[in-house]
């Protein structure tokens, strides 16, 4: 005996009134919403109205006959569960059933214990199948509602990817990635810092076999903003090609480490190193020389009469040529050379792998680049520069002290020149 069910509907399609009647009597005492159609046209009609998670249907019927019925519902519905009254009992008719899907075969004159037990089957089926959509649900609602990036990738293909990951690269670049035509790893930006592609396409086994724990990556979302991301990766049991991969946004902190990193690293006005991290370069600058006998050579250098600047055209006038003049000499340098402030408008560089020699005529084209700059107000100023070179066993404060003395000596000679502490 079923409980009465309260969550299933059920469609029962018969012509002949008075089987009809009695199997109508027979569901509503077990179902609690039963609808019935007549014939095979009303109940296609009603299907689409009421969409019944079971259709029990005779066959021979005048408009519509039972086979097409379930033509027409298999191709709108594959879940619906069918159950077929017949008197009919010859082969082909059977075969055809099964081809369009049909559950169970109830033969008529209705057994009505028989026919119970494939009304609970189906109910039973329906249930399972229900709760498996709901879980499906339930599922899809957590992923699609993290605000992290989540996609499913077999080998590099993406297969599923969540709501974000979709805003994120646009309706665009989605097709592309669909399609198969592009990869996630297309759109990561080279950036030093970041990883990104370079020809190897084995990106994401490192991070399942947890040899590294992470990659950072930029990306670039649909609407022309960068964003960093904390990528992991991790393969699914019994499935050893396909991966889920979350890409963790970072930006937010990526940029206040960088404002720390600047704040503890930079001078706020001219944006020259300071003097605390010009002191690690130096450092590390003395030792590689010590241990690889290498050279190099520092530059100390300082405005002219600096204080006229500021007298004459305030200090913001003053602030302004600071600025200007660092940004001409940035442009100048290598990349590996360091520019710091040592202090006012006293400024050093490290030049590594330089020779005095080389360190003098880096510091003549310096001194020629600052005259020929032109300072709104002011016009033109002039720097002196005192120069010393690495000899093994000097420390970093006897370098110092003799570039010191050297800038003096440019100072006492007249300004605007070079001096080299021999
Ligand atoms: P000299 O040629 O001998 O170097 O003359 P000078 O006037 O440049 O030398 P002095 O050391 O007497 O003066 C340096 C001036 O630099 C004094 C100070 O007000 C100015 N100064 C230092 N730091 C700053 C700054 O951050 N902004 C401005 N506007 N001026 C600064
Ligand atoms: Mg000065
Ligand atoms: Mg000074």
């Amino acid at each position: 005996m079923i409980a009465v069910q309260t969550n299933v509907k059920v469609l029962y399609v018969e012509d002949e009134p008075g089987a009809r009647d009695m199997l109508t009597r027979l569901l509503k005492r077990r179902i609690r919403d039963v609808k019935v159609a007549k014939n095979g046209q009303e109940a296609l009609e009603l299907f689409m109205a009421f969409r019944p998670d079971i259709v029990i249907t005779d066959i021979k019927m005048p408009f519509l006959n039972g086979l097409e019925l379930i033509r027409h519902i298999r191709a709108i519905d594959e879940h619906v569960q069918i159950i077929i009254t017949t008197a009919y009992d010859d082969n082909d008719f059977f075969i055809r059933a099964i081809e369009y899907g049909v559950n169970h075969f109830i033969l008529k004159p209705i057994d009505h214990e028989k026919f119970l037990q494939s009304l609970q089957h189906s109910i039973y089926q329906r249930q399972l199948e229900l709760e498996l959509e709901k879980q499906k649900q339930y599922t899809r609602t957590i992923i699609d509602f993290q605000e992290n990036l989540i996609c499913i990738l077999n080998e590099e293909r993406l297969l599923d990817c969540n709501l974000s990951f979709q805003r994120f690269f646009g309706k665009e670049q989605m097709e592309q990635l669909r399609a198969g035509r592009t990869h996630v790893c297309d759109y990561f930006l080279h950036e030093p810092g970041y990883f990104y592609m370079k020809g190897e396409r084995r990106w994401i086994r490192p991070l399942i076999d947890r040899t590294i724990p992470f990659l950072k990556v930029k990306l670039m979302c649909n609407r022309g903003e960068e964003h960093v991301f904390l990528v992991k990766a991790t393969s699914f049991p019994d499935e050893q090609e396909s991966y889920l991969v979350v890409f963790t946004d970072i930006t937010a902190l990526e940029e206040e480490s960088k404002r720390n990193e600047f704040l503890a690293t930079k001078d706020p006005l001219t944006k020259t190193f300071n003097r605390l991290k010009f002191d690690e370069f130096f450092t590390r600058e003395i030792q590689r020389a010590k241990r690889y006998k290498h050279t190099f050579s520092i530059i100390l250098f300082d405005i002219d009469h600096f204080k006229k600047v500021n007298d004459t055209y305030g200090h913001d006038v003053g602030d302004a040529v600071l600025v200007r003049m660092c940004e001409a000499i940035s442009n100048r340098l290598r990349d590996c050379d360091i520019f710091a402030r040592w202090g006012g408008e006293e400024f050093i560089i490290l030049a590594p792998a330089t020779s005095r020699t080389g360190a003098y005529r880096l510091a003549e084209s310096l001194r020629h680049l600052v005259e020929t700059v032109h300072f709104p107000k002011v016009g033109h100023i002039t720097c002196s520069f005192g120069v010393c070179e690495y000899e093994q066993g000097m420390t970093k404060e006897q370098m110092v002290k003799r570039a010191d003395e050297a800038l003096y000596e440019a100072k006492r000679e007249g300004r605007n020149r070079v001096v080299v502490n021999e």
